[in-house]
């Protein structure tokens, strides 16, 4: 009878779990080492506790949705392991979903600890072996043996799946510790920035605005002559903007960032529903048809009053003053900013603070059909460590579901004896 192969995950987050589980389902010994007690602490955090787990879009959107580069690698595990396939996947693990109108899916529960125990549960039925409070120091490889050192002794393996993630809340045991193990094996990283993160501008005054939400903002950006906008929750914070219109903008912005002398201007829609000219009518008549009113309570219709009175004050009139009583200069600039006020951007929060990390393990050095080391044999990648990164709305757990799935299901069947 052939032996089993004998596979070692480092890092059970949603990755290594379902690395773990494929490899596990293919007839594999698997091992899995955690640095902290507890699998998963990230996941438990996700979607604010809800778990945004993946989006309902076709394969071939999501390949759209990440660009040329991480597209083209990401192609091949999307179509083998979809948004679709994910949805069985937890319906067979007894985990009942939702999908929201935007496409967002969450656990009907809308408890992240949910899809968490799904993972965890599918794995232990499998005979997968948690190692727990063991953080993998060092990874050696000896003919065909990987020794991976950890504080309480080394663990053998065949094959290796590192699921380390990135370098984002590292209290949830993400220390780039899965760079330094590629590094060590020749590995290139592409530099990491801070995704989906806060803003910080340059002007101060968001931080007179600091803890107030508005519900839909269009956000809009001119990088390289191309126009970029993002929608959505925006709230202001001493420093600048957060927000899930905020964190996806940033996607776009942290490459350019930081910009301390050349600061990124951006501008921020609070009618993002109406086309301009449809916003100025509607404005016009408001002011026209309500001289009386006072003008803060007329750009209620729009912003928060909050927003309201810092928008007065910018332009330079008296909140409490009617429409009616509205110079030229003050009504034009109030129809200005309520459309696009601007802000300059000068940098992203830190990494530490971001909802994920961009850069990782160079792709280049991965073969996308089976996320393993095209420079060493018998070592594979999973997740948020490798070089892509995806916007708000589940994408980013649906590639730790189809990278991993790939990788547990490559290492076993790379199995010869
Ligand atoms: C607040 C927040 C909310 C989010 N919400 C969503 C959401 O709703 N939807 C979405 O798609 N994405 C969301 N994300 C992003 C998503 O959580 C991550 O992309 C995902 O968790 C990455 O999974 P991973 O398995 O690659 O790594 P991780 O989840 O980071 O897991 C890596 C594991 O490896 C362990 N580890 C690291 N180094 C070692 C070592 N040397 N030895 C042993 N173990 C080690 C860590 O302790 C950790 O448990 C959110 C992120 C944050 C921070």
């Amino acid at each position: 009878m052939p032996m089993k192969t004998e596979i070692c995950i480092i890092g059970a987050g949603p990755a290594g779990l379902t690395a773990a589980i494929f490899a596990a389902q293919g007839g594999a010994h698997v091992n899995i080492i955690e640095s902290n007690t507890t699998p998963g602490r990230k996941l438990m955090l996700t979607g604010a506790g809800r778990c945004n787990l993946t989006h309902n879009a076709s394969p071939a959107e999501l390949v759209r949705t990440f660009g040329a580069a991480q597209g083209r690698f990401l192609s091949y595990c999307f179509y083998k392991f979809s948004p679709q396939d994910v949805l069985k996947f937890f319906a067979s693990a007894g985990l009942q979903t939702r999908t929201e109108q935007d496409g967002c899916v969450f656990p009907a529960s809308d408890r992240a600890g949910d899809v968490r125990d799904a993972l965890l549960n599918r794995a232990k039925r499998l005979g997968v072996n948690f190692l727990y409070d063991k953080r993998a120091g060092k990874i050696t490889k000896q003919a065909d043996t990987f020794l991976i050192h950890t504080p309480k002794g080394p663990v053998r393996a065949e094959k290796v799946i590192i699921a380390t993630g990135g370098l984002s809340w590292p209290k949830t045991g993400c220390t780039g510790d899965g760079y330094r193990f590629a590094r060590s094996f020749g590995h290139k990283i592409s530099q990491t920035k801070a995704s989906l993160v806060p803003l910080v501008s340059l002007e101060d005054w968001p931080g007179q605005l600091a803890g107030t939400p508005v519900e839909n903002v269009r956000i809009s950006a001119r990088i390289n002559n191309k126009k970029i906008a993002t929608a959505g929750a925006l709230i202001f914070t001493d420093d600048g903007i957060g927000g899930p219109g905020v964190l996806d903008m940033s996607r776009h912005l942290t490459d350019y960032l930081p910009a301390e002398k050349t600061p990124i201007e951006i501008t921020l829609d609070f009618a993002a529903d109406a086309e301009q000219s449809a916003f100025d009518k509607e404005m016009t008549e408001l002011l026209n048809n309500n001289p009386k009113k006072k003008i803060v309570n007329i750009l209620a219709e729009f912003v928060p009053k909050r927003i309201g009175i810092f928008l007065c004050k910018r332009a330079g009139c008296d909140d409490e003053l009617a429409a009616g009583q509205l110079t030229k200069d003050a009504r034009k600039r109030l129809i200005a900013d309520v459309k696009a006020l601007p802000l300059s951007i000068v940098r992203t929060r830190e990494i530490a603070e971001a909802t994920v990390t961009r850069g990782g393990v160079s792709l280049k050095e991965i073969e996308p059909k089976t996320m393993e080391s095209k420079i060493c044999p018998g070592l594979f990648f999973a997740g948020e460590v490798l070089d892509v990164d995806g916007p708000c709305g589940g994408y980013n757990l649906q590639i730790c579901f189809s990278t991993g799935a790939l990788a547990g299901s490559a290492a076993v069947q790379k199995h010869t004896s």
